[in-house]
């Protein structure tokens, strides 16, 4: 059946082994983010397998799947008040910046009997979750007197929301929170977690700040890009995920739209280049599964010129070879893609290399 997600395990696990090596030599420990692949286990048993000291996903359900792994659960995302049970149950840690929540993740532990570790995050000028700097103390010591909670640690965003990215400086910040932190709550070895794979040009450059403890990292594992830069890494493998879909239409057309125009089917008016008529492929697949901007066709040749929700339409004029209906095409992806194919239901998901 297609379109089909072919996940290469054997090269996400050299990946993750690579960066955990890598981390090991600078002292910083490597959490495995299993978001990127719907957290489907045997995928999540290669990050397992490669050394990294614990798992962490942005949704509560899929902390769920990864339940039999043997390593420590984070949640990524602010914990939602209303489901603060769950994540004492299913999360042995989350990511918070909000006292209320932290109490009732505090009763939720209490009634449970299962102590909750808290990471507080610090806003430093992403602008997306954490507490101003200024207030960090306080507010750590505000969650570490509750019962049933542990102060675990600190942890900062970049990159995210206002593309802010992460530097020598502000990561140094962090370390000195961190300090700061320890000493108010009498607190010793706190987690100091600096940020995703757009903080791991650091990493490479050995710029890390002294006092950073981990990176929590998705994207370098599953694509081998960092994300500060949207650089290849050199030697991890940036095609462990290959989409393929099937050709459903080979027509020659002209290239630009006949009569009277307005939106497309999402409300946006585009412009065409006349290149007079041109081989097309529609793909069956669509922005349902993963938008256009976000994959790259494998043909060389082959252009992208847009998708509807269930459409995709390729020109492959100039690609080599002769096509027919009922052909397969592949394609890399990027994150944005990567996100949406784990978790569309009828895409069809292939591992291979286990
Ligand atoms: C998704 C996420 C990460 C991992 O980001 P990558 O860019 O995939 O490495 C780290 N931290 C938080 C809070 C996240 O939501």
């Amino acid at each position: 059946m297609f379109p089909q997600l072919i996940v290469d395990v054997a090269k996400i696990r050299e990946n993750a082994e690579t960066l955990v090596q890598h981390g090991r030599s600078q002292g910083i420990s490597i959490v495995g983010v299993t978001k990127g692949f719907a957290a489907i286990p045997a995928i999540a048993q290669a990050l397992v397998d490669s050394g990294v000291e614990a798992l962490a996903d942005s949704r509560i359900e899929n902390l769920e799947r990864l339940g039999a792994m043997p390593l420590p659960k984070l949640l990524l995302r602010l914990p939602s008040p209303s489901r603060a049970a769950e994540t004492v149950r299913l999360a042995d840690a989350s990511l918070n910046s909000e006292l209320d929540t932290v109490r009732a993740l505090s009763a939720a532990a209490r009634a449970a009997g299962k102590p909750h570790r808290v990471i507080l995050m610090v806003e430093l000028g992403d602008r997306r979750e954490g507490v101003p700097a200024e207030s960090a103390v306080d507010a750590a010591r505000a969650m570490a007197g509750l019962p049933g909670i542990r102060l675990a640690g600190v942890g900062a965003n970049f990159t995210c929301f206002g593309g802010v990215i992460p530097t020598a400086e502000s990561l140094g910040t962090l370390v000195e929170i961190g300090q700061a932190m320890e000493k108010a709550c009498g607190a010793e070895s706190m987690t100091i977690s600096g940020g995703s794979s757009s903080s791991f040009y650091l990493l490479e450059n050995g710029e890390l700040p002294r006092g950073i403890t981990s990176l929590r990292l998705g994207e370098v594992i599953l694509l081998g890009r960092e994300t500060a830069f949207g650089r290849k890494v050199d030697h991890l493998h940036d095609d462990a995920f290959t989409l393929r879909a099937e050709v459903i239409e080979l027509q020659t057309k002209e290239s630009l739209p006949a009569g009277p125009t307005g939106g497309d089917a999402f409300g946006e008016s585009r412009s065409f280049r006349d290149r007079g008529k041109r081989l097309r492929a529609l793909i069956a697949l669509g922005r349902q599964d993963a938008a256009p901007e976000y994959l790259v066709p494998r043909l060389a040749g082959a252009e992208i010129l847009g998708a509807s929700s269930d459409h995709l339409v390729l020109d492959i004029s100039d690609a080599p070879g002769t096509w027919r209906v009922g052909d397969v095409l592949e394609f890399g992806i990027a994150y944005g893609a990567l996100l949406s194919l784990s978790n569309a239901a009828c895409v069809e998901k292939i591992l291979i290399g286990r």
